[in-house]
């Protein structure tokens, strides 16, 4: 079932009877050559890329629970390729990449909203650094903008510019950046995925591997052994509990971060802003709301809500940077589990068991990677050697000290 104009118009007219479900729900095959665990939006990209680019089509993606219910379903749905450090950049410039045609690619609206990030700057240090990661986005074509305080005025005159602690001096901005429906990506890869042949099979829980003589053979779950020629896990914050399953130890920490909507407005607020300073950030829903977050929870967690001390901190961010926000009413607040890596960058790799693969350690930013990290998470799995634009995430750099620490923060998961 193919979606076009044409076919909503009929549709509508005809009663909505010819929609059937986006994809099947199949019973666990006894034996596939990959199976991907956690169906959350890294896990589905990368099942169909498998199909779509190397031709992979015994292919299983594994979910625990609902697809959609991880924090593919849960975040605030920011995509970009603002980055500096050239681990980085490229890869998350070819997810924007991704993001322009995914919607052509998919058959599938998810609503991909080109309308601009912008990193405020708030001192003459962070205007130097800003316009340095400027240069390096043009030279990926990712495109940047310098704002200086008037050019920004214009654009958002509803910021506190003259706030004593955090005065706004300017803005970084990437046009090409905004925002997409976050389920709808998880939808849409899944239905591409399954018009392809592979099997996405929800409520099924990995619960172990099995592995003989140092070699993956196929995976635990809540319905039965599944053999696998190989296993790739995408599980998001549940990475260290399922990769302890196979006796491995990630440098990588668990932490809830919580997100915030309001009642729907009128349209205020143009594209995304972010707060660097106090570490806030918002944008404008379709629907009106105000989606808006900040800092993760400051402790250890594997639950998917958080606490109110974050809940006061956020927004007193707000209110630090557009008073007017204190008038809105908060509708809803939720929280997911961010898997946040030691030096803040992702992990994409083969690990010491032979034929199981790692991709996780997305932290604050993995909704924009999600195109990006199926597609070099695909080809790792399907050619055994790295992505081009992936050869950095490699899970020893913590040991050899190449990190890729792109805030300077250091080994401090929670400052990433
Ligand atoms: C509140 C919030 C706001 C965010 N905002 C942004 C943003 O604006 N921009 C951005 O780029 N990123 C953002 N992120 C981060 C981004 O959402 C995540 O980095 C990304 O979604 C993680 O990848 P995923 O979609 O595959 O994860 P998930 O959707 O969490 O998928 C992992 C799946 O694995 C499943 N699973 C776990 N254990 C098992 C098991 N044993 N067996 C089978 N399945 C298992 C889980 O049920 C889950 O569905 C935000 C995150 C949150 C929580």
């Amino acid at each position: 079932m193919g979606f076009s104009g044409f076919r909503v118009i009929k549709e509508a007219l005809t009663g909505h009877r010819g929609w059937g479900p986006l994809w099947r729900d199949p019973a666990p095959r006894a034996q596939y050559d990959i199976v991907i665990v956690g169906g959350g939006g890294h896990g589905l990209a990368t099942a169909y890329f498998l199909a779509k680019l190397y031709g992979r089509h015994r292919v299983a993606v594994l979910e625990k629970g609902w697809l959609g219910g991880g924090n593919i379903g849960r975040n605030t749905t920011i995509i970009r390729s603002n980055y500096l450090l050239p681990g980085n950049q490229p890869f998350y410039e070819l997810s924007m990449q991704h993001w322009e045609r995914q919607e052509q690619d998919l058959n599938f609206n998810s609503m991909v909203s080109q309308r601009g990030i912008i990193n405020l700057i708030h001192s003459d240090a962070q205007r130097d650094s800003f316009r340095r990661r400027g240069n390096s986005m043009m030279l990926t074509g990712a495109g940047a903008r310098l704002l200086d305080r008037d050019a920004l005025r214009q654009m958002v005159p509803f910021l506190n510019y003259d706030n004593a602690r955090f005065p706004i001096k300017g803005g970084l901005m990437q046009t090409r950046a905004g925002t997409a429906r976050h389920d709808g990506v998880a939808w849409g890869y899944a239905r591409a995925a399954d018009r392809m042949g592979v099997d996405i099979i929800q409520n099924c829980e990995v619960t172990g591997f099995r592995i003989e003589g140092g070699q993956v053979r196929g995976v635990e779950t809540s319905r039965g052994y599944i053999g696998a020629g190989k296993v790739g896990v995408a599980v998001a914050g549940s990475s260290g509990r399922v990769m302890a399953m196979a006796g491995l130890r990630l440098p990588i920490e668990s932490h809830v971060l919580q997100a915030f909507v309001t009642e729907g407005l009128k349209p205020v607020i143009p594209g995304v802003i972010t707060f660097g300073a106090g570490h806030f950030y918002i944008s404008q829903s379709d629907k009106g709301g105000l989606v808006f977050g900040g800092d993760i929870d400051g402790y250890n967690s594997y639950a998917q809500r958080g606490n109110l001390p974050v809940v006061e901190d956020v927004a007193e961010g707000g209110m630090a940077l557009m008073p007017m926000i204190g008038r809105a009413r908060l509708l809803r607040s939720w929280g997911g589990l961010m898997d946040m890596s030691m030096d803040g960058s992702p992990i994409i790799d083969r690990t010491p068991v032979e034929g199981l693969y790692f991709n996780g350690g997305w932290c604050y930013g993995g909704f924009k990677a999600t195109p990006a990290s199926g597609h070099v998470f695909a080809h790792l799995l399907a050619t055994d050697t790295p992505h081009d634009t992936a050869t950095a995430f490699r899970l020893d750099r913590f040991a050899r000290g190449h990190l890729i620490d792109e805030r300077g923060a250091g080994a401090q998961p929670n400052l990433h």
